[in-house]
């Protein structure tokens, strides 16, 4: 189907305005089908025409001003209307299918019981899959849904649902949303309802995590007042939607989307076993970032796809910055460590962009670009504008924003506008060097003769506002001083520092490069140095290094083994610890006895951090999931399997379990046999992921061919399910095993897109590409498929930015063997 392009929604915004929808949906017809029938009214110019948008499996009947037209006219996605009157209506009678991607309306059968559960996904173009609509972000209005669903459902929306008979459904919006925030959560849903400033709020989830959802729902529920209360005072517009639903959903792509008034969030969120920091922590963030939203993209909405990326951006500042607010976490230790990684990843690979101003020509464009930038490298940089133009400039214009434009659309421009009004200076200069440009400026601090020098890399002038410190030899601090570096920064000091810091805080978008004898010395510093920005710097100047095949990854080895037991941050001990099993050992060491002695040591440096932990705390579950990761202790594993008794303190849980059955499938320790009797322990939703991830992993060409078969053939899987065969496929110590697929990738994952659409597509090709097979043929294989002009764009983004990560494993091994 053709991408609605910016032309055509520009053309139809100018001739059409809606006055309302009125979608009903007939949910009693199966497995398989729903009945859609839309009514909607509309102004438009007198004899003009346009069209809707709408994805049926059948289109029965359709009318416009009373008046027939053919359903044999719709092709392609689209529905022609001609020879519109000043005011419309039009009603579209469909039969729709559900579907099992996480778009469109989204059935999920729970295996733990049978029970059916649907909801809407709208976003970025996928209403038309479940009512016909014109869909695009500035044509909004109010929306009414009636459902016709068993009888004992629970229904929720974007506005209060009433129950208008037994199994009958309505619900209104008192306020125009656009068609991407459209909704709808239907099925046995377990709710916590409770109020708060005399706001209604929910929580729901499947009846089977019933029991999990109402352990957490104090906690969420306290979380979510919280945010409400902050955003208020930092907005001063109380929240527009009348209820605040959060409904946790299964098989969601996203972690979450802001739908006006019914949040939906991926369902793991909903903790069955016991968590860290850092899943908790980002569960706060997320609460955060998607109530920004009902101001930030559902009050005041993008006019087209090409400022999604502001959305993003600031609902992952606001997000990050209101959790720190309300919560005791430490969220923006979290997004150095994890966050700015990807976001770093992103911004050095051939696929780069600016982090505004990138047109977005199509919708499908505009998803292509909704990654590392738009979020982690956006929030960086937005809280660099917070340091430029200070807070009360910064919050001033964004409320004079909300106000200019509720209910209705807005520009970058116009924000720009605001700001400048609320006393910013020179915003154009500031957006075209952080915003308008792409790529990662690089900070190097030189000592001479008692001064340090901190210098920018790049011609694009971008300021960095950032806090430059200097240690001794012991790692106490000597000197710490702010500074804005545009044009090197001098500051004189009285010794000779061991380190300096150009960004001790972790406040700015930049690679930071130390030279090779301060990497020599930092097995024996970072150990002693306590403050966790400043190690969280350093940690990501290390991954950037070895990226950039500066840094032996022999050394980056030492300097994990060195400093991981000491790392104060449970979130970034698991995200370092990741880091070296999976990148550093996996890929960018070469397989054999090298790889072999490194998984051993991370493995002894895990069990070290975990058995020096509190009994049941956080960090000793961080060390154990690391350990499981890169053990080979086949007989260990086993044995803390059979008597659930590993640590003082720490039960063998849901996902505990899992991870240590997802470890010994990968080691050829369990069959399909034994795959099976696990997942007749744990018969849900989560369990068959799993199950369906260790069957993936499998050493055995049968067990291979079965997991690629499904991944490459398979339309009936749903996305979970695909995502977690595409995980397990590829295992660095089963390179031999799994050879004879890596041409097949690249023969057929471009058919992949016939089979089928959305998200699920462009995930998959990056999770199922060969990153195990670190050659030359692979990425001469990348460089042909990329050579064809038919290719999904979705896929090609995956093909780009996955062989752009092997080739820098590949050109560190060359370097360092
Ligand atoms: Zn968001």
């Amino acid at each position: 189907m053709p991408s609605l392009t910016q032309l055509e929604a520009q053309r139809r915004a100018e001739i059409i305005s809606i006055s309302g929808y009125d979608v009903r949906l007939d949910l009693n017809r199966g497995a398989e089908l729903f009945g859609s029938t839309t009514t909607i009214r509309f102004a438009a110019e007198p004899g003009s025409e346009t069209f809707l948008d709408v994805a049926p499996r059948e289109l029965h009947r359709v009318q416009l001003n009373g008046h027939d037209v053919d359903p044999a006219t719709h092709a392609a996605g689209r529905l022609p209307l001609h020879d519109l009157a000043a005011e419309n209506e039009v009603t579209v009678e469909a039969t729709m299918a559900y579907s099992n991607d996480g778009e469109g309306l989204h059935r999920h059968v729970d295996p733990a019981d049978g029970s059916v559960y649907l909801y809407a996904m709208s976003f970025l173009d996928a209403a038309p899959r479940w009512f016909a609509c014109f869909d695009q972000p500035d044509l909004k209005a109010p929306f009414a849904l009636t459902v016709d669903c068993p009888a004992d459902w629970t229904v929720i929306g974007n506005g209060p649902a009433l129950q208008v008979g037994a199994g009958r459904w309505r619900i209104e919006t008192a306020h125009p949303i656009a068609t991407y925030f459209a909704t709808l959560v239907a099925g046995p849903y377990h709710s916590v309802i409770a109020e708060h400033d005399g706001i209604r709020l929910g929580v729901h989830a499947r009846a089977s995590l019933a029991a999990h959802l109402d352990g957490q729902s104090a906690e969420l529920i306290e979380l979510t007042s919280r945010c409400l209360d902050e955003f208020h005072r930092l907005f001063g517009i109380r929240y527009p939607w009348g209820e605040y639903h959060q409904a946790f959903v299964p098989d969601f792509n996203a972690g979450a989307m802001e739908n006006p008034g019914c949040v939906t969030i991926r369902d793991t969120y909903v903790f069955r076993s016991r968590v860290t920091d850092l899943e908790r922590g980002q569960l706060a963030v997320l609460v955060a970032h998607e109530m920004a939203h009902m101001w930030f993209g559902d009050l005041v909405t993008m006019r087209w796809w090409d400022d999604l990326w502001l959305n993003e951006s600031f609902a992952e500042y606001l997000g990050y910055r209101v959790s720190d607010a309300v919560t005791e976490q430490q969220p923006w230790v979290e997004f150095g460590a994890r966050r700015k990684s990807w976001g770093y990843a992103a911004d050095r690979r051939p696929s780069t962009h600016p982090v505004a101003g990138n047109g977005a020509a199509d919708a499908k464009t505009a998803l292509n670009d909704f990654d590392g930038i738009s979020y982690a490298k956006g929030a960086a940089v937005l809280r660099q504008l917070g340091a430029h133009l200070g807070d009360d400039v910064l919050l001033g214009g964004l409320r004079d924003h909300f106000h200019a434009h509720a209910y209705g659309n807005a520009t970058f421009a116009d924000l720009i506008g605001a700001w400048t009004a609320a006393g910013a200076h020179d915003m154009q200069g500031w957006a075209d060097a952080w915003l308008r440009t792409a790529g990662l400026d690089t900070l190097r601090a030189t000592v001479e003769d008692g001064i340090v020098r901190v210098a920018r890399s790049s011609a694009v002038a971008r300021p960095h506002a950032v806090s430059v410190a200097t240690l001794d030899a012991h790692a106490g601090e000597l000197h710490r001083e702010r500074a804005l570096i545009l044009d090197p920064v001098r500051i004189p000091v009285r010794s000779m520092p061991a380190l300096v810091l150009p960004d001790v805080a972790d406040e700015t978008w930049a690679k930071i490069a130390f030279d090779n004898d301060a990497w020599q010395r930092m097995p024996a510093l970072l150990p002693s140095i306590k403050d966790q920005l400043a190690r969280v710097s350093i940690w990501n100047a290390l991954r950037l290094g070895v990226a950039d095949a500066e840094i032996a990854p022999s050394l980056a080895l030492r300097i994990v083994e060195s400093a991981a037991e000491g790392e104060p941050s449970e979130v970034v001990l698991g995200t370092v610890l990741g880091w070296a099993v999976d990148t550093l050992a996996g890929a960018y060491l070469p397989a054999g006895p090298v790889r072999a002695d490194a998984f051993a040591r991370l493995a002894a440096a895990a069990h070290e951090t975990m058995t020096a932990a509190a009994p049941a705390s956080g960090r000793q579950l961080t060390g154990v999931r690391a350990f499981v990761s890169a053990s080979d202790d086949v007989e260990l594993l086993r044995k803390w399997l059979r008597d659930d008794a590993l640590l003082p303190g720490m039960a063998v849980d849901d996902e505990l379990r899992w991870a240590m059955i997802e470890r010994l499938a990968s080691l050829g320790a369990l069959d399909s046999a034994g795959i099976d009797r696990e997942l007749a322990q744990d018969r849900s939703t989560q369990g068959t992921v799993h199950a369906a991830r260790c069957r993936a992993l499998l050493p055995d060409p049968e067990a291979k061919a079965v997991a690629w078969q499904s991944m490459l053939t398979d339309a009936g899987r749903s996305n979970h399910e695909l995502y977690a065969t595409a995980e397990g496929f590829w295992r660095p110590e089963q390179t031999a095993i799994t050879a004879p697929f890596v041409r097949r990738y690249f023969e057929r994952i471009a058919g992949t897109a016939g089979l089928r659409s959305g998200w699920v597509v462009a995930r998959l090709a990056l999770l199922a590409y060969p990153r195990t097979a670190v050659d030359r043929a692979t990425l001469d294989l990348s460089e042909a498929l990329l050579g064809h002009d038919d290719l999904d764009s979705g896929i090609r983004r995956s093909v780009v930015d996955a062989s752009d990560d092997l080739r820098r494993a590949l050109a560190s091994r060359e370097r360092f063997g």
